[in-house]
């Protein structure tokens, strides 16, 4: 209820940055929203002894969390299987939201609160046709009226801040259809667990990454790519600043170690990703898509080095109700985290 309420009023206008301090006593929030604008990797002065214990013991909260965590819950029947648009997406929206503001990110988006931005970057969708196809849930965009879809972006400052890595996944995924629930917890709440859980690495390391690293989750990809579509079309910072994007897509299942990179070439990003698996000991080759893809494709449009991992067997239940937790493989889900850490401290250092 509480992430509902949120997510409304973040529709509303209000702005993300309000939203995980509204259920707390009035007191708190002023010292604990200077203390999130800030570098996270230190936790600075608050006015009192007692109340900095309090921030340290609610990020602690955060931090300990784990990419099976994050699955758990974003593939729960609570969250209505995720499609861009519903109230089962604003609640992972709101989940989300909590888990970036409670490790201290720093809001990315082009939504703004008091003159400063949030976590949301806005945009629209339209209606949907859904139909099954080859064993295949899938949805087309149609005509017809538009509703409010939100990516969320929330960044750990570096050294050269000008200077961006997007590690990106999409949070949506296809809702319910003919009453039956897709949990969508391989496609794609296992590679919005393993960005969560590199973020949370990187803060509980206290390390402070030479270029700005960007936590980005993209919101109607499966109503084709239009999140990070939307965002390269109306960025909320400049795509100039942007080195590399590494983004990750059914990461969870199938034979531990066996992944495969899309990208167009070996660009840097399909680099760092090739040699990250190689440095877990694991096998992530260039592979075909065979008409299928990932948000990477709307930056690499643009000429941005970009790439996506997947489990090798990514399709296995893809777009089925039988892709909930049990498909899941936690050691192939933990060695994809550790790929995308990797990734990201040979993009980002
Ligand atoms: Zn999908």
């Amino acid at each position: 209820m509480q992430t509902r309420r949120a997510f409304i009023k973040l529709l509303c206008g209000l702005g993300a940055a309000a939203l995980p301090w509204t259920g707390l006593p009035r007191r708190w929030q002023g010292s604990l929203q200077s203390w999130v604008a800030r570098p996270p990797v230190k936790f600075v002065r608050s006015p009192a002894e007692d109340e900095q214990m309090d921030f340290k013991r609610l990020a602690a909260a955060h931090l300990e969390r784990t990419a099976w965590d994050d699955v758990n819950v974003l593939a729960s029947s609570d969250f209505g299987g995720r499609r861009a648009g519903t109230v089962g997406e604003g609640k992972a929206a709101g989940y989300l939201i909590q888990e970036m503001a409670g490790i201290g990110l720093v809001p990315m988006g082009s939504l703004k609160q008091d003159g400063k931005p949030g976590f949301a970057h806005a945009f629209t969708i339209p209606e949907v046709a859904a139909s099954v196809v080859n064993g295949r849930l899938v949805m087309r965009p149609q005509a017809g009226l538009k509703s409010p879809a939100l990516n969320l972006l929330g960044a750990l400052p570096g050294e050269n801040a000008e200077e961006i890595i997007i590690i990106s996944a999409h949070y949506d995924h296809l809702g319910v259809y003919q009453g039956k629930l897709y949990p969508g917890a391989n496609d794609n709440a296992s590679g919005v667990g393993c960005v969560l859980e590199v973020m949370r690495r990187l803060v509980r390391a206290e390390m402070k990454p030479k270029r700005t690293v960007v936590a980005a989750f993209w919101s109607a990809e499966e109503m084709g790519f239009l999140g990070s579509n939307a965002f390269v079309q109306s960025p909320s910072f400049p795509l100039a600043r942007l080195v590399a994007v590494l983004n990750v897509d059914t990461v969870g299942n199938g034979p531990t170690g066996e992944f495969m990179l899309w990208a167009d070439g070996l660009n840097r990003a399909a680099k760092a990703c090739a040699d990250a698996a190689a440095q877990a000991g694991a096998s992530a080759p260039l592979g075909p898509t065979n008409g299928h893809n990932s948000d990477h494709i709307s930056f690499a449009h643009k000429g941005i080095p970009a790439v996506t991992l997947l489990a090798r067997n990514w399709l296995e239940k893809n777009h089925t109700p039988e892709d909930g937790v049990n498909l899941l493989n936690r050691d192939q889900l933990k060695l994809a985290a550790e790929i995308l850490y990797r990734a990201v401290q040979i993009a980002a250092v």
